[in-house]
């Protein structure tokens, strides 16, 4: 598992993702991890994709070529040898054997990207599946049914029942559903593994009120 305070790697590959984007990504997740994840750090990686590629394999590469907590953003398919055909491509992955985690933007990515709208809803949604791969990589585990965060949104570690709504329907309903707040199960497990720095904060009425802060006055 992931040290306190570790830098993630956000790698792009062989994506046409702006790295204004992917900073923006980096901030929210960093901030939504509360003080556990340091900071981030942006690279590009010329793997030779085309049109997909085995999520493992791309897991392994950028364990061997990069290393530590590492997220590589792609716009290839990701395949496994998932027997079921929902599966075969996914919108991310994470390797158990290390802490690198992959996500795909290829279904993610609505009809036409043309408005300022459109660009934002994709990069929302490899946000939130960026958040939720990163969350594993954090010792996270996926809840199978809707859960929660204090502020209403899905926790998101929320996963749900894939099959039931088909592609579309599950990136609709599961992964724009999901927000930017853990739900108090996740929390408490953070809080119990990473420590006392996140536990300092709480999240009140729409705002995280740094309590330390607040007992200094
Ligand atoms: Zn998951
Ligand atoms: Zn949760």
């Amino acid at each position: 598992m992931i040290n306190t305070r570790t830098t993630l790697n956000i790698v792009r590959i062989g994506s046409d993702i702006t790295y204004s984007s992917l900073k923006t990504i980096g901030e929210k997740i960093v901030s939504a991890f509360n003080g556990i994840i340091a900071g981030y750090e942006l690279a590009h990686h010329e793997t030779p994709v085309v049109e997909s590629i085995d999520a493992q394999l791309l897991t392994m590469i950028l364990q061997q070529d990069i290393g530590g907590h590492t997220l590589g953003i792609t716009d290839a398919d990701l395949k496994t040898c998932d027997e079921d055909e929902f599966y075969q491509t996914i919108f991310g992955g994470k390797n158990p054997k290390n802490d690198v985690a992959v996500v795909s933007t290829r279904k993610l990515t609505p009809r036409h990207i043309s408005t300022d709208k459109e660009y934002e809803l994709f990069l929302d949604r490899t946000l939130k599946v960026s958040l939720h791969e990163v969350g594993h990589n954090l010792g996270l585990t996926d809840h199978a049914a809707y859960r929660t965060a204090p502020d209403g949104t899905l926790c998101p570690m929320s996963r749900g029942e894939f099959n039931k709504f088909g592609t579309t329907g599950y990136v609709r309903a599961i992964i724009d559903g999901r927000g930017l707040t853990f739900c108090d199960e996740c929390t408490h497990f953070m809080q119990q593994v990473y420590g006392i720095r996140f536990k300092t904060r709480k999240y009140i009425n729409g705002y995280w009120i740094d309590l330390e802060k607040q007992n200094r006055g």
